[in-house]
C-alpha cells in the first residue's frame, strides 16, 4: 500500500529545463516505437527502448529517471489495450509532448541535512529541495497546470499479523449519504458530518446543469463556447478541491479520535456493490451513484492502516434493520432509527455502525441491554489541521 505527500514548488528554470529533457526522450521513445512498429511490424518491448538514446536525454536525467520515462510510455499503452476491449473509440497514445514529468526512483532519491536531494544525469545538478520528512520510495515532479508539483510516494508495510491486530478495541464504521460516516468502538458513537459536503455536491451538479443548458445555446467550437468551457472546467475543479478538504479532514478526524480511544481494529461496512444493484427514482439514483464512499473507505482505509490499525471490511446485510436491543427487523425511517417493539430509539447511522461492529464480533443475535449515549458529532472545521474531538450533539 502507498500513499502520497504532494508539495507545490513554483516555477524554476532547473525544473523547466528536466520535463523539457523527459518531453524530449518521451517523443522519441513514442517516435521510434510506432515507426518500428508501421515499417518492421513489430512491437518493441519496454527494455528494448530504454537506453535507446544515450547520448541525448541520458545525459540530462538519471538513467533510472530515463527508463521511467519509457515505462511511462508503455503503461499509457497498456492501459490503451485495455480499454479498447470496451470502449471502440480509445486511442493510442501517440501524441508528443513538450514537457514530461520526470519521475526519480529510490536510486536517485536522498534526504540529507533537511534537503530532499534528487540526482540527475552527468550534466545536470541534482534537484535540491527542504524536507522535513523521510525518506520517500519514489518521487514525481509534474506541472500542475500552474507551477511545479512534488508527489513523493511511500510504502506502507502493515505493521502487524491478524493475531495481533485483534488484540484493543474494535469499532464498526457505518458509510452513509447524509453522514460520511459513523463510527461506534463499544461505548461511544461518533458522527462525520458531511452536511457541507452534501450543498457542495448539490451545487455541483446544478452548476453542471446551467453551463451545460448555456453552452448548448452557443455555437460548439466558437470563442464564447470555448470560454464557457474553460469557466466550467474552472468552477468544478475549484468545488472539487473543496470536497477533497472536507473529505480528509473528517476522515483524519475521525481516525485520530477511534485511535486515540485505543482503536486496533476497524470494520467498515462493505457496501461495494450497492451501485450495480440499486434502481431507485431519478433522485436516489444520482445520490447513490453520487456517493463518495468508495473515496471515504479509502481514505479511512490507508489512514488507520499509517497509524497501525487493521481495517476490514464486513458484509452488512441487516446491520441497518436490526434492533440493537430486542432484534427485531425494522426498515428505519427518517434520521431516527424507532424499534416499535422496545422503544429503543437511536440515531439511525449509529445503530449501522454498532451492529457492524458486533457482527464482526460475531455478537450480531446477542441483544444489547442499557443505553446508548448519544453520539458525539466531528463536525468540519475548515480552518483547523483536524485535531480534538468537538461539542456533543442531537442525533439529526
Ligand atoms: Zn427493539
Amino acid at each position: 500500500m502507498y500513499f502520497a505527500r504532494k508539495l507545490k514548488l513554483g516555477f524554476s528554470e532547473q525544473l523547466q529545463h528536466l520535463a523539457l529533457a523527459a518531453g524530449e526522450l518521451y517523443s522519441k521513445t513514442l517516435v521510434s516505437f510506432w515507426r518500428v512498429a508501421r515499417k518492421k511490424g513489430l512491437w518493441l518491448k519496454p527494455s528494448s527502448l530504454m537506453r535507446w538514446f544515450p547520448n541525448s536525454s541520458g545525459n540530462e536525467l538519471h538513467a533510472h529517471s530515463a527508463d521511467a520515462v519509457v515505462q511511462s510510455f508503455f503503461a499509457s499503452l497498456k492501459s490503451w489495450y485495455k480499454r479498447r476491449k470496451t470502449d471502440p473509440n480509445a486511442k493510442p497514445p501517440k501524441r508528443r509532448r513538450r514537457y514530461f514529468k520526470v519521475i526519480w526512483k529510490s536510486s536517485a532519491i536522498r534526504v540529507r541535512g533537511g534537503k530532499l536531494v534528487l540526482s540527475n544525469g552527468k550534466t545536470n545538478p541534482p534537484v535540491v529541495i527542504p524536507w522535513a520528512w523521510d525518506t520517500p520510495v519514489q518521487v514525481e515532479i509534474g506541472w500542475d497546470g500552474k507551477q511545479y508539483e512534488l508527489r513523493a510516494c511511500y510504502e506502507l508495510s502493515r505493521p502487524e499479523g491478524e493475531v495481533t491486530a485483534k488484540a484493543g478495541e474494535v469499532a464498526g464504521v457505518d458509510l452513509g449519504e447524509v453522514h460520511l460516516a459513523t463510527a461506534h468502538d463499544g461505548r461511544a458513537t461518533f458522527i462525520a458530518n458531511g452536511r457541507l459536503l452534501r450543498s457542495q455536491r448539490r451545487y455541483q451538479n446544478k452548476l453542471k446543469g446551467k453551463l451545460s443548458r448555456l453552452m448548448a445555446r452557443k455555437k460548439r467550437g466558437s470563442r464564447r463556447w470555448k470560454r464557457l468551457v474553460r469557466s466550467k472546467q474552472r468552477q468544478l475543479a475549484r468545488l472539487r478541491r473543496q470536497i477533497t478538504d472536507v473529505l480528509h479532514k473528517q476522515t483524519t478526524r475521525l481516525v485520530s479520535t477511534l485511535h486515540r480511544r485505543g482503536v486496533q481494529t476497524v470494520v467498515i461496512g462493505d457496501i461495494r456493490d450497492i451501485r450495480r444493484s440499486a434502481q431507485y427514482n431519478k433522485v436516489a439514483n444520482q445520490k447513490i451513484h453520487q456517493m463518495l464512499s468508495g473515496q471515504v473507505r479509502r481514505l479511512l482505509t490507508y489512514k488507520a492502516e499509517k497509524l497501525g490499525m487493521w481495517v476490514v471490511l464486513q458484509e452488512e446485510r441487516y446491520t441497518s434493520q436490526k434492533c440493537p436491543r430486542c432484534h427485531m427487523l425494522h426498515k428505519p425511517r427518517g434520521r431516527e432509527y424507532h424499534c416499535r417493539a422496545c422503544g429503543f430509539r437511536f440515531h439511525r447511522d449509529g445503530v449501522g455502525s454498532v451492529n457492524l461492529r458486533r457482527k464482526y464480533l460475531g455478537q450480531f443475535d446477542v441483544p444489547v441491554v442499557g443505553v446508548m449515549a448519544s453520539p458525539i458529532g466531528l463536525r468540519f472545521r475548515p480552518h483547523t489541521r483536524c485535531s480534538s474531538v468537538s461539542r456533543s450533539h442531537s442525533a439529526t
